[in-house]
């Protein structure tokens, strides 16, 4: 086998100011707090006022670096904590190959005290990136290579999220996104202030009948209230509902996909193939929207693998991150057959392209494969005026 042990996991936070909160300019009784925390009176959920990600290097003993990033808007102490404590002393001495074996192994450490999901499968999935990423140094392979092959080298991206003050305002940037190639576009209910049947109207009014209009609800409703809102919405032609019920709520959600005359779309919250596998058999969703940042790369593709047994279609989620996780999320999503998008948030996608070294471009509706072995991006002096090592 080609040498390497695992000699260090090294553990970054990275701040990077940013000009618009995410979702949009707060409202009136949205503030930022003393820890640098904002909570969304829509959704009820906790976002840092500046973007926010935990990074991880995986140290060869031969000198060989990965790259592997998590999510680390909130606490990215709690990674640094599970990686340097739990993960860095276990597989000291094992091969960036065993990344699959690596994966199972450490999640069999903490079953039994009920940590299947949160931040340890967070601190696992920063680990197995940086893993696959060594693999593709290690070869001289593009992760996707690694993965079974690419069946696309440009994939479609649907823009999320339209963050301007009012309809009209909405409505237009997401004109200058179908100006510019884009297809697809999808907005949140909880930053709906005007109401959402207002606002799918006018967008579907002013973006014609060949574009698709998403609708993610955070988790907001009711089954029941879900169930009502799809058929408001009829007249509108909704390519997919996301999330429309709370994630505890599997039953629910197969209510809504039974009832719903769209696509019902969740996955963003999910760490591992068990979350998925919930859901597909309880025939609650049709579409899979797996978050590397989440899943990591072994987690991704039995996500992926298991959704195509069901016939159900994967659109990737993306969020606020450096690039590295988006990075591996785009070389995962080449080799999947069925996946028709995946999400682009430009504002974050752009930043993030400032930051690597390496191709991070979506243009005229399209991301690009980063090109090179494994990743193909990793940070550049830019990203180390904003990281700051843990530990
Ligand atoms: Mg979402």
């Amino acid at each position: 086998m080609m040498g390497g042990q695992i000699s260090a996991i090294e553990v970054f936070s990275v701040t990077i100011p940013q000009e618009e909160t995410y979702l949009g300019t707060l409202h009136p009784d949205e503030a930022i707090n003393s820890a640098g925390y904002f909570v969304r009176k829509g959704n009820r959920t906790i976002y840092p006022a500046q973007m926010r990600s935990a990074v991880v290097r995986v140290t060869l003993d031969n000198g060989a670096e990965g790259w592997g990033e998590t999510y680390g808007l909130v606490a990215p102490g709690a990674i640094h904590a599970l990686i340097s404590d739990i993960i860095e002393p276990i597989i000291a001495g094992r091969s960036p190959f065993e990344a699959q074996a690596i994966w199972e192994d450490l999640y069999d450490l903490m079953r039994v005290r009920g940590y299947t999901g949160g931040f340890w499968l967070d601190a696992m999935a920063a680990v197995d990136i940086a893993l696959w990423d060594l693999q593709g140094k290690l070869t001289g392979l593009p992760l996707h290579a690694l993965l079974g092959g690419a069946h696309r080298l440009r994939i479609p991206a649907y823009v999320s999220g339209l963050p301007a003050p009012s309809i009209p305002a909405k409505v237009d940037l997401a004109r200058r996104f179908v100006d510019q190639g884009y297809k697809a576009v999808k907005i949140a209910a909880s930053v709906s202030y005007d109401g959402v049947e207002r606002e799918v109207a006018a967008l579907r009014e002013g973006l014609g009948a060949d574009i698709a209009i998403m609708l993610d609800c955070h988790w907001m409703y009711s089954p029941a209230e879900a169930i009502a809102l799809l058929r408001r919405l009829e007249p509108y032609d909704l390519h997919f509902i996301e999330a429309p019920c709370k994630t505890e709520d599997v039953a629910g959600l197969a209510d809504i996909a039974a009832h719903a005359s769209v696509p019902v779309a969740a996955g963003e919250e999910w760490r591992t193939v068990y979350d998925a596998r919930a859901r597909l058999e309880a025939r609650a969703v049709s579409i899979v929207q797996t978050e590397m940042g989440h899943t990591g790369v072994t987690q991704f593709m039995r996500i992926a693998h298991l959704a195509q047994a069901h016939h159900a279609k994967v659109i990737p989620h993306a969020t606020i991150g450096t690039g590295i996780f988006a990075a591996a999320s785009l070389h995962a999503s080449a080799t999947v057959l069925s996946l028709p998008w995946h999400e682009y948030q430009h504002s974050i996608f752009h930043k993030a392209s400032t930051l690597m070294s390496g191709r991070l471009e979506c243009t005229a509706g399209h991301f690009s494969l980063p090109e090179g072995p494994g990743l193909g991006v990793c940070p550049n002096a830019a990203f180390w005026d904003h990281a700051r090592k843990l530990g």
